[in-house]
């Protein structure tokens, strides 16, 4: 069947009620339905499980869904059940299942009746389900959450390493890729990884304008700041994250005891708890929910006014998830983070006891939360920087909408420092990462720099002048205008552009505000 001959329109508003697609819905059905491998990046709510149920609906055979959220996926059955007459139309296929059901599940596809099938990635590994699903015709399969292939996602499960694999043994079937999380670096892992180089891509943009973002320092007194932050949003919804599930409990226990009406959430508690409290805040008897990341994976509030970061995230991929989860109706949706160099350095020693790979893929990350914190230009375009999608800071869409924009610390100019740190780069021939870059600039020794005879050069200590967070803050704001570029694969080594060999060769001007000065934090340790 080719997309061609399908009214999808008529489908869409036949089946969902919808009358209009949503951003790229359909060029991404298209893709589908004229059988191609098909790859989908979206923010949360961008609408991506319409993209392979509407296909799935209207073509032969039965569509694989793979997810990683048993919850979830029954979630999705529940609701495509909904659509139709026919209980068949949708399936999840689990190890829960007893025989009878399995038996039903096999019944109701062999009979052309199941239209989507969800599976966890395990369960498609299971030989008995690989044989039958050889049997029987596949439309296509939809790889949920995609980025948990790829080890620089914040959600890495080894089994989708096989998917590829069992895909094969189904024969010719297109592959759905669809996640709401790709730097550049996480979308070709999952193009390699999927081995689907020739797939159509849609990303959109993940631009929130609707969003307001703020870094404050963390102090001792971070608790009274958030009680004052919340009682100036009475009686709006919003979620708390911390790292640990000890800091949930004392911080909805404080917020109890100030008059706001607070739950935690963990995975320390018990399902029928978490359920009991995630059930209140969806119902709003409670305004606030205290969580460690456990909490927020498909949950559909539309009004959560504000997200706090008590402790900063491990990647900006989970902070950009979490703070998504605010304003998806489109209105405020206030981000606040609270940052201190010394929850940096708990994280980093928490790593410490992880396999060298994860651990320097960890550090990487965390890198660029420290870069975003610190930062003082437009937190908007850093973010997208970081996600692949330039923006401009003065006319994009929600450019005012962040601390540093609003209260903008004093610019200076530093072409000249642009040039010497460019040239630094060029001559240390792309060895090193920010530290070692930084350190030639101001003339400090390290093994790594003695290993190499840097400090030998004319152009050690050519930076002198300046210490070393001004050439930090510098090399930072030079990275996200593109005169430098990092490389994720050797976790981040500093290169130089061809934009920046035209620098050196023609400079202009380059204005660079100084980046905030953080010190405190709190004293507790972090148990996950
Ligand atoms: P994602 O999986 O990308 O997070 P969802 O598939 O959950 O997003 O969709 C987010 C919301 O958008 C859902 O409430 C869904 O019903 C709605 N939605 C999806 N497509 C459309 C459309 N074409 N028109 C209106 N609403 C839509």
């Amino acid at each position: 069947m080719n997309s061609n001959e399908i009214e999808i329109h008529k489908e869409l508003k036949k089946y969902f009620g919808f009358s209009q697609f949503k951003g790229l819905q359909e060029q991404v059905i298209t893709s589908i339905l004229d059988r191609k491998n098909t790859f989908v990046i979206m923010p949360t709510g961008g609408g991506k499980s319409l993209c392979y149920q509407l296909p799935a609906l209207i073509q032969e055979g039965t569509a694989i869904v793979v997810s990683p959220l048993i919850a979830l996926m029954k979630n999705q059955v529940d609701a495509i059940r909904s659509l139709s007459s026919e209980n068949g139309i949708a399936h999840v296929l689990n190890s829960s299942l007893t025989k009878t059901e399995i038996a039903q599940v096999k019944k109701d596809i062999t009979s052309g009746l199941t239209k989507l099938l969800y599976v966890a990635p395990e369960s498609l590994t299971k030989e008995e389900y690989v044989a039958f699903l050889q049997s029987v015709p596949i439309s296509f399969v939809a790889i949920d959450e995609a980025h948990c292939i790829s080890e620089w996602g914040h959600d890495f499960r080894p089994e989708y390493r096989n998917l590829r694999n069992i895909i094969k043994q189904l024969g010719k079937v297109p592959i759905i890729g669809l996640t709401a999380t790709a730097t550049p670096k996480v979308q070709e892992d999952i193009l390699k990884n999927l081995d689907m180089s020739d797939a159509n891509t849609f990303k959109a943009s993940f631009n929130r304008p609707n969003l307001y973002y703020e870094v404050r320092t963390k102090t001792k007194n971070i608790e009274s700041d958030i009680i004052r932050f919340i009682k100036q949003h009475k009686g709006k919804s919003g979620i708390i994250y911390c790292l640990s599930r000890k800091k949930v409990e004392s911080i909805a226990e404080v917020l109890q005891v100030n008059g706001i009406s607070a739950v935690p959430y963990h995975a320390g508690l018990d399902a029928k708890t978490r359920a009991k409290h995630q059930d209140m805040f969806l119902m709003e008897d409670v305004d606030v929910v205290v969580a460690t990341i456990a909490f927020g994976m498909g949950i559909d509030k539309p009004d959560v006014r504000f997200v706090i970061h008590h402790d900063i995230p491990k990647s900006l991929e989970s902070y950009y998830q979490e703070t998504g989860r605010a304003g998806r109706d489109g209105g405020e949706g206030h981000c606040l983070a609270y940052y201190s160099y010394k929850d940096v350095e708990k994280l980093e020693k928490f790593m410490s006891g992880k396999p060298v790979a994860e651990q320097e893929i960890g550090f990487a990350l965390l890198q660029e939360v420290v870069a975003y914190a610190e930062t003082s230009m437009s937190r908007r375009k850093f973010l997208l920087h970081y996600f692949g999608e330039e923006f401009d800071s003065e006319t994009g869409e929600g450019a005012d909408m962040d601390d540093n924009v609003r209260n903008p610390k004093h610019k200076v100019e530093a072409k000249e420092e642009v040039v010497k740190l460019l040239e630094v780069v060029r001559d240390t021939k792309h060895i090193y990462k920010s530290k070692e870059i930084v350190f030639t600039l101001i003339g400090r020794i390290n093994a790594v720099i003695k290993a190499h005879k840097t400090d030998t050069q004319p152009y050690f200590g050519s930076g002198s002048g300046h210490d070393e967070k001004y050439w930090m803050a510098l090399l930072r704001q030079v990275l996200v205008t593109g005169l430098l570029s990092k490389d994720i694969e050797t976790y981040g080594v500093i290169k130089i552009t061809q934009e920046g060999l035209d620098f050196i060769k023609k400079p202009v001007s380059f204005m660079m505000s100084e980046d905030h000065e953080y010190s405190e934090a709190d004293d507790e340790a972090i148990v996950t």
